[in-house]
């Protein structure tokens, strides 16, 4: 048993019954509640007040005490949304537009050396550094197409998921294109969804007029697979793409009963604002989750070019971008909708940054969607948001309470506005009763300049 005590835990992260902030403190600035917490194996056993702790507890001779002063302490951290199968491919298939549709082109090319030896290498890195940095449960697309991209993918993941059980929670969503899965290439996306146990069926949906029966067809493959769906959906600015609606739309049609989470939805945010609140009543109806990306949107969208000169084929240069992509958090969580943040792409065609750092995706949420207005909710995002998505929540994954996993991320700052001030601020880990090592592997592993 350890007991780690004076921990300042996020009012987000507590059971309801300690979701009290300290006497005098502005929960709306400071949502934390300083508590101790008590570690017995790979468990948390209990997690009172710090003011009620006795000190005979406190000194009692069989439990091992380490003050942590009042900093604060969040949960493990949930990354709901990646592609490992992609990540750390940039060095050899950069995308130096930042354009969605060169990605697209860049790493379709990339992905012929694909193999299970290549995606291991880059994947068990990107697993290294999530795990480095505080992450304790993962979801990742996997490409499930033509020819030989997805199993060299969900084998290379069965492989991670046997390797770090105990550490990190991996989940796989086979990534498919929803046209050609309704128009008879479902065969080998399904089979090797129910091979390599992947929890979802995923894709990414345009908008066209085959759209409700490519819907009905995905749906009614998941619900014979028994798996939940994780779409790609409305990764645009394109005023007229409501593929968000379309799949709210979808599941109240089928009766749809699996788990249900569409990812970006940038799309929603530049629509008539009436039009989108009836399109979130739709998504709140359909119980669909929301996962916002804002790292890869702020990539990504808004990105405009000069038109050409006269008598040249490329486009004229950069402009600078107006519209910075993130999907309608607040509206969603006004309407009681689950949210979640996640990282999505990392050093490839996608989003030439990031490292898989959950704390990260949090304080950027933070910064890009203004959840400093709704500080105590915020946390939810990378902790309770995710775990619910995936189906941990009730296993205590994103909750520091009695039962939960005892993975926890101490930070050396004592209140919101010292962590989010300074977001490269170290972190240590605590894995079951002690303290682990935080080890962030070196980019010379990976082979490139
Ligand atoms: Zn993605």
């Amino acid at each position: 048993m350890h007991l780690f005590r004076r921990a300042r835990i996020p009012l987000a992260c507590l059971p309801p019954t300690l979701q009290a902030p300290p006497v005098g403190s502005d929960p709306r600035l400071e949502p934390w509640a300083e508590c101790d917490v008590t570690v017995s194996g790979a468990e948390i056993v209990s997690v009172v007040p710090s003011h009620r702790t006795s000190s005979t507890a406190a000194l009692s001779a069989s439990l091992t005490t380490t003050d942590l002063e009042g900093v604060l302490v969040f949960p493990g951290l949930i990354d709901v949304h990646t592609h490992l199968d992609k990540a750390h491919t940039w060095h050899r298939a950069p995308n130096p537009t930042g354009e969605f549709w060169d990605a697209i082109q860049a790493l379709g090319n990339d992905s012929k050396r694909w193999t299970e030896a290549d995606i291991l290498l880059r994947a068990g890195f990107a697993l290294r550094s999530a795990y480095a940095h505080g992450t304790v449960a993962l979801r990742t697309h996997i490409d499930t197409g033509a020819g030989a991209v997805g199993e060299p993918g969900h084998a290379a993941m069965q492989r991670l998921r046997q390797e770090w059980q105990g550490r990190i929670h991996l989940q796989t969503v086979s990534l498919c294109n929803l046209a050609a899965f309704a128009n008879g290439e479902s065969h080998r996306i399904v089979e090797l969804t129910a091979r390599y146990g992947a929890t979802a069926l995923g894709g990414f949906p345009q908008p066209n007029p085959d759209l409700p029966r490519q819907y009905d067809a995905l749906m009614a493959a998941a619900r014979e697979l028994g798996v939940g769906l994780d779409l790609h959906v409305d990764e645009s600015g394109l005023a007229h793409a409501e593929c968000l609606r379309a799949a709210a739309e979808a599941v109240l049609r089928n009766r749809f009963p699996n788990p249900v989470a569409c990812g970006h939805n940038c799309s929603l945010a530049i629509q008539d604002p009436a039009r989108a609140a009836s399109t979130i009543d739709l998504v709140r109806e359909a119980g669909i989750h929301i996962i916002a990306l804002p790292l890869c949107n702020l990539y990504l969208q808004g990105r405009t070019r000069a038109p050409a000169a006269a008598g040249s084929m490329s486009a004229g240069p950069a402009q600078t971008p107006r519209w910075r992509g993130v999907t309608l958090l607040h509206e969603f969580m006004d309407a009681g909708v689950t949210v979640a943040s996640g990282s999505d792409n990392v050093r490839d065609a996608f989003y030439a940054w990031g490292d898989l750092d959950a704390m990260e995706v949090y304080h950027q949420s933070v910064r890009i969607a203004h959840l400093d207005t709704r500080l105590d909710a915020s946390p939810a995002v990378v902790t309770t948001g995710p775990a619910r998505i995936m189906g941990l929540l009730s296993r205590g994954y994103g909750t520091v309470a009695p039962g939960a996993p005892a993975d926890l991320i101490v930070f050396p700052a004592r209140t919101f506005n010292e962590l989010l001030a300074r977001p490269a601020a170290d972190r240590r880990l605590i894995h079951g009763e002690g303290f682990r090592p935080r080890q962030i592997p070196d980019y010379a592993e990976l082979g490139s300049a």
